[in-house]
C-alpha cells in the first residue's frame, strides 16, 4: 500500500521522500502535536491541535466552538503536517546548514465522528497517545463535555513523509575551511512533575506518570 500521489509526491530532493505505512506511523505516532492547514473564508490558516492515530485513521478533536473543527467538515480537503525536529545541521558554509528531521504530510477530508461510540474510543486514543493511562484514571466525561466536544477523523490514505539525517553536505572547496561543522542533537525529554498546587499530599504519584 502506497500513500503517494501526484500532490504528495515529494518533488524538491525526491530522495527524502517515503510513503509507506511502516515510515509514516511511528512519525504520527511519535508526534504528540499536528499543525491543521484550513482555508477560512478565502484565507489560509494553520492550527497546531493534538493529534492521534488510530489504525488507518487519524483524530484530532477540540471544543465545539473552535472555527478550525467547524470548518474542517466544509472543505473537500485539509492538510495536516507533522513534525519532529532531530537536529541542527551546521555546514561550513551558511547557505549549507539545515535540519535534520522527520516530516509528514496528510491530505484528506475531515469528518466529524457522530457514532457516539467511535467519538469516546477516538477521545481515549487522542488521551493515551499523550499519556497512556490517564484516561482510565481520569474523571469520565459527562455527555454534556462529550456534547462541547467536537471530533474529526481523517481517513489515512494520501500522505507523504520526508526525512534528513545525517552530516552536513557542503561544496567540495569548502571542506577545507577551519570552521566547526556536524549536527546539534536536538530531542524533546519530559521534566520533573509539578504536582498542582492544591493537590493534597496524601494523592501519591500514579505509575504510569513514574
Ligand atoms: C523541521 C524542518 C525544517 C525545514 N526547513 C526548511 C527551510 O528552511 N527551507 C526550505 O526550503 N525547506 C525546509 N524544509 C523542507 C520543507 O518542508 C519542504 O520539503 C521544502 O521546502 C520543499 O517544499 P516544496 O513545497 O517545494 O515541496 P514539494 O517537493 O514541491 O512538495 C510536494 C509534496 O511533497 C510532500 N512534502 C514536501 N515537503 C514535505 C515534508 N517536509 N514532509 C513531508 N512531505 C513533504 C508534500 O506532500 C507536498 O505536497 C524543512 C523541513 C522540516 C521538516
Amino acid at each position: 500500500m502506497t500513500f503517494k500521489s501526484e500532490r504528495t509526491r515529494v518533488k524538491r530532493i525526491p530522495d527524502r521522500g517515503h510513503y509507506d505505512k511502516d515510515t509514516i506511523y511511528p512519525i504520527i505516532d511519535e508526534a504528540l502535536i499536528c499543525h491543521v492547514g484550513i482555508v477560512h473564508e478565502n484565507n489560509p490558516v494553520v492550527i497546531p491541535t493534538i493529534h492521534a492515530r488510530d489504525g488507518d485513521t487519524l483524530y484530532i478533536h477540540g471544543s465545539a466552538a473552535s472555527r478550525m473543527l467547524k470548518t474542517i467538515p466544509g472543505q473537500q480537503n485539509i492538510c495536516i503536517t507533522i513534525t519532529l525536529m532531530d537536529g541542527i545541521v551546521l555546514a561550513r558554509s551558511a547557505f549549507h546548514h539545515s535540519m535534520n528531521y522527520r516530516s509528514v504530510v496528510i491530505f484528506g477530508p475531515g469528518k466529524i465522528v457522530d457514532d457516539p461510540e467511535e467519538k469516546w474510543n477516538a477521545l481515549k486514543v487522542v488521551s493515551d497517545h499523550l499519556i497512556p493511562g490517564r484516561w482510565e484514571d481520569a474523571r469520565q466525561p459527562t455527555q454534556k463535555e462529550m456534547d462541547a466536544t467536537t471530533v474529526i477523523a481523517i481517513p489515512l490514505n494520501e500522505a507523504s513523509a520526508k526525512l534528513r539525517k545525517g552530516p552536513p553536505g557542503d561544496d567540495d572547496e569548502d571542506y577545507a575551511l577551519p570552521i566547526w561543522a556536524g549536527v546539534l542533537p536536538l530531542s524533546l525529554e519530559k521534566g520533573e512533575l509539578i504536582p498542582d498546587p492544591v493537590l493534597p499530599d496524601s494523592i501519591p504519584i500514579p505509575d504510569y506518570l513514574k
